[in-house]
């Protein structure tokens, strides 16, 4: 039997999850870090909270007998994917990262930064009224910009106090579509945009931004740490069932 950690927290990561079920031989754990609602992922363990850096994460690779992870986390989660690296180096287990396409600019023009501070640099220069799409952990890098008005979006109320001067907090689930999107443009009277570059499909936001000639500031992806990377399920469960058939010495051809 392989035991296989998942650290989840994402949509790719539920539907590894789901797709991983379908394979024999194998006891799947699915981590979070308990920020959110539990997804549903039937013929799962789940397992809620962190394990308490990389020496945690290290012993509970040891004490659970996990042969192999998949770091599914969103590719902003940089803490968690360095930590995993980390431990699965150290314990000696195989390591995978799952990370979706970053965007890129094509019809659809932005300017690129590669930090929040050099996000809220840029909006010194940027307009008054401004969609702050970057979920609610990296608030305070704009604390600063007190002349500015921030419409925050989030799935649910922020767990710290806002450290900012001049906001609205709008509680809503995505996806959003394109209708939306330009509505609440529109009604916010937003001037720019700032988002992350959270890959995958891209955000009706950006089509609704360009399609309203507002600027668009993107803060592009952390790289992930070194190691292997796959960009879909299929390569994922691939890589996890060589992975399977090299434990059992199945010859691959
Ligand atoms: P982070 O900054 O990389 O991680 C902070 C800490 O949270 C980690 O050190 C770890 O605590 C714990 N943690 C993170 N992911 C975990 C997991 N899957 N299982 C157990 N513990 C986990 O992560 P984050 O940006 O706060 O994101 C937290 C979770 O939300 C992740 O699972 C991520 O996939 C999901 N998410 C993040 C974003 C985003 O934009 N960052 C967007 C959508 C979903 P310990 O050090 O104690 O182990």
């Amino acid at each position: 039997m392989t035991r296989l950690l998942i650290l989840g927290g994402t949509g790719d990561a539920a539907n590894l999850a789901t797709e991983a079920t379908k394979l024999s031989d194998l006891e799947i754990i699915y981590s979070l870090a308990g920020r959110t609602r539990q997804p549903k992922v039937p013929g799962c363990t789940i397992r809620i909270g962190g394990f308490g850096g990389t020496a945690g994460l290290i012993s509970y690779l040891k004490e659970a007998k996990i042969d192999f992870v998949v770091d599914a986390t969103h590719p902003f989660a940089d803490v968690m994917a360095t930590h995993a690296a980390k431990a699965c180096r150290k314990v000696g287990i195989p390591r995978i990262k799952f990370c979706r396409m970053a965007w890129s600019p094509d019809a659809i023009t932005w300017k690129s930064v590669q930090t929040y501070e050099e996000a809220a640099q840029q909006l010194c220069s940027l307009g008054k009224r401004v969609f702050l799409s970057i979920g609610t952990k990296k608030l305070i890098s704009f604390a600063r910009l007190a002349d500015k008005w921030f419409l925050i979006r989030a799935i649910e109320d922020p767990a710290l106090p806002v450290p900012l001067v001049n906001y609205d907090v709008l509680l809503q689930r995505g996806p959003f579509d394109l209708a939306h999107e330009r509505t609440l443009l529109v009604s916010y009277q937003i001037d720019v945009l700032v988002s992350k570059n959270s890959g995958g499909t891209q955000a009706a936001k950006l089509q609704a931004a360009h399609d309203l000639n507002i600027p668009i500031l993107i803060i592009e992806q952390p790289t992930p740490p070194t190691g292997e990377l796959v960009y879909s399920t299929a390569e994922a469960t691939d890589r996890l069932k060589l992975y399977m058939q090299s434990k059992l010495n199945i010859p691959t051809t």
